[in-house]
């Protein structure tokens, strides 16, 4: 997709701290990291939410757990333990409509993560 700042950083048109990059996904550092690791990782096809997936996404979605493990590993994370998150929408706070998983961790990371009315 032609306007799509996630597309663009897959493509190096904007710049972007790459950790890992294959056929399928790119993962790069979050611009404003909620946590000491904070790795979106995005499947190189745009696919705007959660809602828009069908099952010729399937492998695609499957790879970005396949490829947040591996940078878990390169980050020190995964005897830590770390969590991944996708948003989906307003009420979780999507601000960016291409599918992407965050890798979070290198600190205790509280549970549940929204605060309680
Ligand atoms: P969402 O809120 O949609 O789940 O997550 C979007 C994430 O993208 C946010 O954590 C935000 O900090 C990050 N982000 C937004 N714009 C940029 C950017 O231009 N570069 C990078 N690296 N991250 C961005
Ligand atoms: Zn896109």
């Amino acid at each position: 997709m032609t306007d799509c700042l996630f597309c663009k950083i897959a493509n190096h048109e904007i710049d972007a701290k790459i950790v890992y990059e294959d056929e399928r996904a790119v993962a790069f550092r979050d611009i404003n990291p909620k946590a000491p690791t904070h790795v979106l990782l995005i499947p190189r096809t745009h696919v705007a939410t959660l809602n828009d997936l069908s099952e010729e996404h399937e492998a695609d979605v499957g790879h970005l757990f396949v490829a947040a493990a591996k940078v878990a590993q390169a980050e020190g994370l995964s005897e830590r333990g770390y969590r991944t998150v996708i948003n989906c929408g307003a009420e979780a706070g999507q601000s960016v409509f291409h599918v992407h998983l965050h890798l979070l961790g290198g600190q205790p990371l509280g549970w549940p993560p929204f605060p309680r009315h």
